[in-house]
Formats: C-alpha cells, structure tokens, sequence
C-alpha cells in the first residue's frame, strides 16, 4: 500500500510503531494478532471517499489482508457503495 512511500525511512518507521501501539498490534481487517515487524499501513478511507493522508486516516493490518482489501475495492469500484471503511469494524479514531 503506498500510503507511506513518500515520507522518509525514519519517519516511517515511527508512524508505523505509534499505529502499532494504537491499535495494539491488531489487524484492523480480520482482527488478528500482528507481528511488530511485518504488518502494512493501509488507509482508512481512500482519497476519493474522503479519506487523506493524515495520521487519523491510517490503520494497520496484515500485508495479506491489505492485499485482499485492494482487491475488493478493485471489484467494488463501479458498485454505488464504493469501498467504504465497514470492513474497519467501525472503530473510530
Ligand atoms: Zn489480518
């Protein structure tokens, strides 16, 4: 996910330890344990859905569950929905 591949290494990697941290290493898509060394950020809602680049709009979860996410928001880009943060499980930041 691209979301942080602007931002400088360190920067990066504190992000990434401070989502860790808020969402107590929980995937924020299936709820499973994370590991502190392989997790993706993902955004919560997309660009056009409202969401930016902000710290608020990010989550974290596993890379393989990011993946599985992408493609679902690929397959619902036409529906009226869109991709919405649902799958999120409705925690608010
Ligand atoms: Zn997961």
């Amino acid at each position: 996910m691209g979301i942080l591949n602007k931002m400088s290494a360190v920067k990066r990697r504190r992000i990434r330890q401070k989502l860790f941290e808020k969402y107590e290493g929980v995937c924020q898509l299936c709820f499973g344990e994370l590991s502190p060394d392989e997790f993706s950020v993902i955004a919560k809602l997309k660009r056009n859905n409202g969401g930016d680049r902000r710290q608020t709009n990010m989550a974290i979860a596993h890379t393989a569950c990011a993946y599985k996410a992408n493609d679902e928001e690929q397959r619902q880009k036409n529906s009226p929905q869109g991709y919405s943060s649902l799958r999120f499980g409705g925690r608010k930041c």
